[in-house]
């Protein structure tokens, strides 16, 4: 019996494990503490690393089909506790039921729907005088590391296909948000066997270990741009292989054939979901000037219908941001906006000392394009709508970043959003829709954004080095003389 409410330990080679020293996780919406977590030592990760190295063997040489096998059967458990999931989510991250329910029902879907993918040898040529394949192997141990924004589901991107390719794991999750971490590496090891999963948790220098660890043959990442570099740096001393998810500065551009009343729903959905710590949220709004004022009207007018609080209570819309740093670094990019007198057509005005880290949906009205909330990535509920006018302007102003990790298109002229999307920068380009994931379909960001990718037989293939099989068949040198 997994008891959601208490007991945050650490998974090490299928046991439960504490620390004496622990770290304390705080609710966001009351900044209340909840829980406390062991601060793993050295030596911690040292035996976690040893652990997932000891099993990798036998676990990678188990039959596919079982593995499969087991990660539905993961699937089906986290079903069961969907609702213990999502309660604990909402606690620790902030983010209202709707959020939580796709989160952790997502993070169901991704187990199994992971289970269903394979990667088969490639036969390149197979005659009477030769067999060529390519086989892919797993690397061994695989090291995660997670953010605070989408805790379980950005663990799940990681473990589902590093266990389905044979290799065994060791999770970090962010110090801020590790509790649904844990309960997933407890219910995980009710179904694995021990030591293929451990959980440890700890501070950034946790992360930074596993980084520079000899016997962690990958790290795969999700953070900010910044943290992604240092992961990449200290990798390449053991050449370990990297995916590195990193942070994003998404543009919409809206074309003037749409409905300003029609649109602004899903622009503003696209902007403020998970409160705008969302690395593909969209960051840049940029609308064609005939409908601009009408677009801005409608989206402040919808904004005024959202619920900002604690996401427990079920009226709530958006929940806090989720931690103080982040709080923050929100009330910069809201400060400087008011330095530089940009306008507010809503929000800019935070309460001060408030209950949880509450911060007002802000849309700044067309601000320049190297005003910081343009140029960079605010991840809060703060968003600035741009003016635009001609089409190829508009495309090189929303691809001038260093980010390129996704970007939306909308419009009814479909041949012009297709023209329009086919330039954009960025790893995935959304027509007329927006976050539409797949575990099927492959994720990941252009330039700054990242390196590699996660989801489909393309991230499954991240968690493999190739290896290449030739055979000469005619053995003139195996006859007797
Ligand atoms: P972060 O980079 O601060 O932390 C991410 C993780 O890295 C945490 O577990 C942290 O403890 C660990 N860490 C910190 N320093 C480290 C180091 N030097 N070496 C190894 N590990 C280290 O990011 P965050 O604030 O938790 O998340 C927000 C960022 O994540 C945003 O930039 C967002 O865009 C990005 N993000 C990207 C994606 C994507 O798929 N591309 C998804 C979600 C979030």
């Amino acid at each position: 019996m997994i008891d959601f409410d208490r007991d945050y330990q650490m998974i090490i080679d299928g046991e439960l494990v504490g620390t004496p020293d622990t770290l304390e996780v705080t609710n966001p919406a009351s900044k209340e503490s909840i829980a406390r977590v062991p601060n793993a030592t050295k030596e911690l990760l040292e035996s976690a690393v040893g652990a997932a190295r000891a099993a990798f063997p036998a676990w990678s040489r188990r039959p596919l089909v079982e593995r499969q096998h087991m990660l539905t059967q993961i699937a089906e458990a986290m079903e069961r506790h969907a609702e213990q999931f999502m309660a604990l989510l909402t606690r620790e991250q902030g983010k209202p039921r709707a959020g939580a329910e796709w989160e952790v029902l997502g993070s169901a879907t991704w187990f199994r729907e992971i289970a269903k993918q394979s990667l088969d040898d490639e036969i390149l040529e197979d005659t009477d005088q030769r067999r060529v394949i390519t086989r892919f192997s797993p690397l061994g141990v695989v090291g995660a590391i997670t953010p605070w924004n989408f805790p379980i589901l950005l663990a799940v991107w990681k473990i589902a296909p590093a266990l389905l390719t044979g290799n065994t794991i060791v999770v970090k999750p962010s110090p801020f948000t590790p509790l649904c971490t844990l309960k997933l590496g407890e219910l995980c090891n009710s179904i694995l066997p021990p030591g293929v999963m451990n959980v440890v948790t700890g501070g950034d220098d946790l992360g930074k270990w596993m980084t520079a660890h000899p016997d962690i043959d990958k790290i795969a990442f999700t953070g900010h741009t910044e943290t992604g570099k240092h992961v990449m740096r200290s990798a390449a001393a053991t050449l370990k292989r990297v995916t590195l998810e990193l942070g994003g500065n998404d543009p919409a551009i809206v074309l003037p054939d749409v409905n300003p009343q029609a649109i602004a729903p899903l622009l503003f959905w696209a902007a403020f979901q998970n409160n705008g710590q969302f690395c593909n949220a969209t960051k840049r709004i940029y609308v064609h000037e005939k409908i601009y004022d009408e677009v801005l009207k409608a989206l402040v007018d919808f904004s005024r219908t959202i619920k900002v609080g604690n996401g427990a209570e079920a009226d709530t819309h958006l929940g806090p941001i989720q931690n103080l740093p982040q709080y923050q670094k929100v009330l910069e990019y809201i400060d400087d906006c008011k330095q530089h007198r940009y306008r507010f057509a809503v929000g800019g005005e935070v309460e001060k000392n408030p209950k949880g880290w509450f911060i007002p949906v802000t849309l700044v009205d067309n601000p320049p394009d190297e005003s910081r909330i343009v140029a960079e990535e605010p991840f809060g509920p703060i968003v600035p709508l741009l003016k635009w006018r001609d089409e190829q302007d508009v495309i090189d102003r929303a691809n001038k970043s260093r980010y390129g990790l996704g970007a939306s298109v909308w419009g009814k002229d479909l041949v012009a959003v297709e023209r329009i999307g086919a330039q954009l920068q960025s790893g995935t380009v959304w027509i007329n829709e927006i976050h539409q994931y797949s575990p099927h379909q492959a994720f990941g960001g252009h330039k700054e954004s990242g390196i590699g990718c996660e989801n489909s037989l393309h991230g499954l293939m991240e968690y493999t080095n190739w290896k290449t099989i030739t055979m000469n068949k005619r053995v003139g040198f195996g006859a007797k003389r």
